[in-house]
């Protein structure tokens, strides 16, 4: 699966704790991923594996378990270093990849450059994936190997092509989803409706598996029921965040940061005490933060709620230089950077705002806010005059 960082701030797909580097990429796990690999390693080893190969050990299932559930996990990770490393080639910036409750995504920014790339991007995945099926099923398929690294792999071998499969339905934002919008794309030259044509199959599919679910829950089987309908409501809120990206970023589209952002800021000395600021604050209208600045240059921004976490007996003796975020930690754009690039840059930091340069000089602030703001006075039709 891939994801661009867009509009959408999804919170549940953000990695909880980094594992470190591969090939310049950074991975990283949710913790509803922690579950999912606790889970598998249980069913593994209490169920799959004694059912398969009776007669072993516990000692043997538990082995075979941890270690068929640490390779899946790499499968999922080799899946989506597929597509990160293919999008490196095509140019693209790659924010990271996280494993989460399903799966893995590999997030990147930027638009893609053509149809062709997409499509390139998409399949990455999928052919890693194949080559992993193919591995492991030939490994179980070598006769002198001991039977417990056979069964392992054979369930490797499943796995892996199980959920090659499933990632090839034609829904956003699996894989399968990417190819169908890329070959739409391909075809009629406009990306926005073949984001809308592949979003209608995306919606069709996401329904039949809500239903099949609900049904298997009611007919056989509940926890696969479950999980077949919680796949499908998943898809369904994916695919409708990936036609509201859209509409985002056509109503932002040729517009600059510096169309939108706010040009002349309250803002804050670095050496002032915080009683200071207060003070100066007194009677005017309350911002979130406000962008500290002396003689031109950046040097970060105070949240409001950094001062008043401090007691205000404390005010007089702290400077707004060791209250504030410095610029490492607050995102800087350029005044002349698109519109729909700075929204991304914004939405991936935690604070939503940032501070805006022109030429290295302090230029101005934008928040998500200030942009929400511009597109709903841009979505209301206008009034007859
Ligand atoms: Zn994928």
């Amino acid at each position: 699966m891939t994801r661009h960082d867009g509009a959408e701030d999804d919170a549940d797909m953000r990695p909880t704790f980094r594992l470190g580097r591969i090939a310049g990429v950074e991975i990283g796990v949710n913790w509803s991923w922690a579950i999912v690999f606790g889970l598998i390693a249980w069913s593994l080893g209490a169920r799959v594996f004694p059912a398969e190969e009776p007669g072993l050990g516990w000692g043997a299932y538990l082995a075979m378990a941890v270690v068929a559930s640490l390779l899946f996990f790499t499968s999922l990770l080799l899946h989506e270093l597929g597509h990160a490393v293919q999008a490196r080639r095509e140019g693209m910036e790659i924010e990271g990849i996280t494993l989460w409750l399903f799966g893995g995504v590999a997030q990147f920014k930027g638009e893609f450059a053509s149809a062709g790339s997409e499509l390139r991007i998409a399949i990455a995945g999928p052919v890693v994936t194949v080559c992993l099926g193919a591995f492991f099923i030939a490994c179980s398929a070598v006769g002198y190997l001991p039977k417990t690294v056979a069964v392992t792999a054979a369930w490797l071998g499943f796995i892996n092509l199980f959920l090659l499969a499933f990632n090839l339905l034609p829904a956003l934002p699996l894989d399968g989803g990417r190819v169908l919008r890329a070959l739409l794309w391909a075809r009629s030259g406009d990306f926005e409706s073949a984001t809308r044509a592949s979003a209608r199959a995306s919606y069709a599919i996401s329904y039949m598996m809500v239903t099949g679910g609900l049904l298997l829950v009611l007919s056989a089987d509940a926890v696969d029921g479950i999980w077949l309908a919680l796949i499908g409501w998943f898809l369904l809120g994916a695919a409708s965040a990936e036609t509201r990206n859209l509409t985002v970023r056509a109503a932002l589209a040729g517009l600059k940061v510096r169309d939108l952002m706010v040009d002349d800021p309250i803002t804050a000395d670095p050496d002032q005490t915080l009683r200071e600021f207060m003070d100066g604050l007194a009677g005017a209208a309350r911002f979130t933060a406000y962008p500290v600045v002396s003689e031109g240059r950046i040097l970060g921004i105070l949240p409001l709620a950094r001062v008043l976490e401090r007691p205000p007996g404390d005010w007089d003796d702290v400077r707004v230089r060791q209250c504030m975020l410095g610029t490492g930690e607050v995102p800087v754009l350029e005044d002349g950077e698109d519109a729909v690039q700075g929204l991304s840059d914004l939405a991936a930091g935690a604070l939503h705002r940032g501070l805006v340069l022109h030429e290295g000089r302090f230029a101005g602030y934008i928040s998500i806010t200030d942009i929400a703001r511009f597109l709903e006075r841009s979505a209301r039709p206008a009034r007859p005059a």
